[in-house]
C-alpha cells in the first residue's frame, strides 16, 4: 500500500524596515522548514524564540496544501509578536518533500473520509 505524502518545504525570512525593529531581527535572516526540522543557513543566524512562538502554529499548516480560498493559502506575512516591533516574517513555500507515513508515526492510516 502506498503510504506516501508530500509536504511543502518552507523558507521563513525576516523582512521590514530594520529601523522599526525592537528585537534582534536582521533583515534577510532566514531558516528553512523541511518536515519537522528547522534548518538555519548559517551557524551565526539567530532567531528570536518569542517570534518563533508566533510562527510555530502556522508552519505545520503552511506545509500542507490548503483550499485555494483559505487565507492560509494566500497570506504569507506574519508580524512579530512584540507590538512595538515592525519586523515581519515572510513564509515562502519552496518545493515539496515526500514522506512515508510509516516513517513519521506509529499510528495506522485511518480509512476514513470526511
Ligand atoms: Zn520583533
Amino acid at each position: 500500500m502506498n503510504d506516501s505524502f508530500n509536504l511543502f518545504n518552507l523558507e521563513v525570512t525576516v523582512v521590514g524596515d530594520s529601523a522599526t525593529f525592537v528585537c534582534s531581527h536582521k533583515v534577510g535572516h532566514a531558516f528553512r522548514v523541511e518536515g519537522e526540522n528547522l534548518i538555519f543557513n548559517d551557524e551565526n543566524d539567530r532567531f528570536s524564540f518569542y517570534s518563533l512562538s508566533a510562527l510555530l502554529p502556522l508552519l505545520a499548516a503552511k506545509q500542507r496544501k490548503n483550499d485555494r480560498n483559505d487565507w492560509m493559502s494566500s497570506d504569507e506575512y506574519i508580524s512579530c509578536p512584540d507590538p512595538h516591533c515592525g519586523a515581519k516574517f515572510k513564509i515562502t513555500r519552496d518545493g515539496t518533500r515526500n514522506f512515508s507515513h510509516k516513517d513519521v508515526t506509529k499510528e495506522p492510516i485511518k480509512d476514513e473520509r470526511i
